[in-house]
């Protein structure tokens, strides 16, 4: 006799991320800015002075404090996770049982499939219309049809760099009082309409958040949930005590105050999406009608834009672009190029102009 390992695990394989050295680094949605001189020093120093004998606090209070002041919410509604991927496996796998029914919008970020899998729940999905744009109507007449408990979607989307306003999440809201809502504002930073300061006033809403995208700190592993305080406390009897370790909170705790240092990189890397979106507008209009036409996904609310090939040509164009060492994210039906500094900008854009 011997071990069989369980149904759950037996297909499974680990995450693929891409291995080896490329010049140009664009697949990851991560911030192309280093961190800032003033804010390594004060990393350092907070990590320097980390009892390295102890256990890390089980609450994470400084960190959270510092987030929560950074947001402008109350730190009691904050619980921080080994980044917010290990949330979103602590929500699906804690606040759903097996076989129950979760919403997802498709196209979106791939690891809500995968903890979903894991908690064995069923998933229920809705698939985005024209430009991956999600109609709410329609999202809400699905959750209701097919009596989802939970729904969650990221906001703006990864991958489709797209969004839904606070009016109609609002309303999404009124509208699915029994279901869990979990928005994960990843990428909210380089957007204006989050709900995080309104957490407070619905009790079926988690809104995530990360300091691995605008935050620049994605090395560092730490993800936060903010939500009522009746989620807040089920999510902090679920999560194992010491989840982030101390260098991490006291790291985060750090970087959060440098509320100057981390608007001013946001708006750096908008005005790089600005340069990089306005150039593929361009190539865009020029290719029309050539074997290499494509459609920039209009205005994107990341730090990454979309570009939709044709039919099979996707994958074609991210292998050509990784053999000039620039490596980029495919879709299936779309590459995701997240925004890079004006160097790497201009080396993606020479590179694609030599397709034609
Ligand atoms: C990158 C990303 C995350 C993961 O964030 P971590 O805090 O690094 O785990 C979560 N959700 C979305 C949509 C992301 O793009």
């Amino acid at each position: 006799m011997t071990y069989q390992l369980n149904e759950k695990v037996i297909n499974l394989a680990p995450y693929e991320t891409e291995k080896g050295k490329y010049k140009v680094v664009l697949n990851a949605g991560e911030s192309f800015l280093p961190v800032h001189p003033d804010m390594k020093k004060d990393i350092l120093s907070a990590v320097r002075k980390v009892a390295f004998n102890r256990y890390p606090d089980p609450e994470a209070a400084k960190c959270c404090k510092a987030f929560a002041d950074y947001y402008s919410v109350e730190p009691a509604l904050v619980t921080a996770g080994n980044g917010s991927d290990e949330l979103i496996g602590l929500i699906l796998s804690g606040f759903f049982s097996k076989g129950e029914k979760v919403l997802v919008a498709e196209p979106d970020f791939s690891m809500y499939e995968f903890y979903a899998d894991e908690a064995e729940l069923e998933l229920v999905r809705y698939q985005k219309a024209g430009d991956y744009r999600i109609e709410p109507e329609a999202l809400v007449r699905l959750a209701k049809e097919e009596h989802c408990r939970g729904l969650i979607f990221s906001n703006p989307c990864n991958p489709t760099s797209q969004g839904l306003k606070k009016m109609p999440l609002r309303a999404l809201l009124k509208e699915l009082p029994e279901v869990l809502v979990v928005i994960d504002e990843a990428y909210m930073d380089f957007w204006n309409q989050s709900l995080i300061n309104e957490a407070e006033e619905f009790d079926n809403l988690i809104i995530l958040r990360t300091s691995s995208k605008a935050v620049g700190s994605a090395a560092i592993r730490l993800g936060f949930a903010v939500c009522h305080k009746k989620l807040t406390k089920a999510l902090q009897a679920l999560k194992s005590p010491y989840n982030v370790n101390a260098m991490t909170q006291a790291a985060g705790a750090a970087i959060y105050k440098h509320q100057d240092i981390l608007k001013e990189a946001q708006r750096e890397i908008l005005a790089a999406r600005g340069f990089l979106a306005g150039a593929l507008l361009k190539l865009e209009a020029e290719w029309k009608g050539t074997l290499y036409e494509f459609h920039l996904i209009p205005e994107p609310k990341t730090n990454f834009v979309v570009l939709c090939f044709n039919k099979g040509k996707n994958n074609e164009v991210y292998g050509f672009l990784k053999k000039k060492g620039i490596l980029v994210r495919c879709f299936p039906d779309f590459l995701r190029v997240t925004v890079g500094n004006l160097e790497e900008n201009q080396k993606f854009l020479d590179a694609l102009r030599t397709l034609q």
